[in-house]
């Protein structure tokens, strides 16, 4: 592990999600906690943004991979999967960071699938994504989130939930 960067001491130990944009370069990070134990009672979330971060897009490059269809994930490793999978996707960090931004960044193209965790706030994150861009269409996750999909199913599963239409 790497030592921190200064002002990154508090996220020490934990696991540093970069947010980089086309070229590379760093433009942010989020942390998440690594440990099995209840966040709350340590004082933070599982999931940590830098303090005054505003809400960005993780992984930029999915934008420039994509062609006419994109994918777009409430969780990092979500979009890390999806891409994986040959199924280009940026995360919009939590459920709730959709911003009217967010759209302007995605209305080139065709098709836009979204992919809520299967439950309401997966629901409410789809319902505003879809709701504020018309290219977009919900996917219906059934048995778990992205990962847990990709786990039981492989990317086929994944692939499988596009082909078979959308909500
Ligand atoms: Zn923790």
């Amino acid at each position: 592990m790497v030592d921190p960067e200064p002002g990154h001491e508090r996220f020490r130990g934990f696991l540093a999600l970069p947010y980089l944009g086309k070229d590379g370069q760093a433009l942010s990070q989020r942390f998440r906690c690594i440990q099995e134990h209840d966040h709350r009672a340590f004082g933070h979330g599982k999931y940590m943004s830098m303090t005054d971060e505003p809400s960005r897009v993780f992984n930029i490059r999915g934008i420039h991979q994509a062609d006419s269809t994109i994918s777009v994930t409430e969780g990092e490793f979500d979009a890390i999967t999806l891409s994986m999978a040959g199924l280009p996707a940026v995360a919009i960090p939590g459920a709730t960071g959709w911003r009217s931004h967010h759209r302007r960044m995605l209305a080139g193209f065709n098709r836009v699938f979204v992919w809520g965790d299967p439950d309401d706030a997966g629901a409410d994150f789809v319902r505003k994504v879809t709701q504020s861009l018309r290219s977009a269409k919900g996917v219906r996750l059934r048995d778990g989130d992205v990962n847990e999909t990709y786990l039981a199913g492989g990317a086929e599963a994944l692939h499988a939930l596009i082909d078979e239409g959308s909500v």
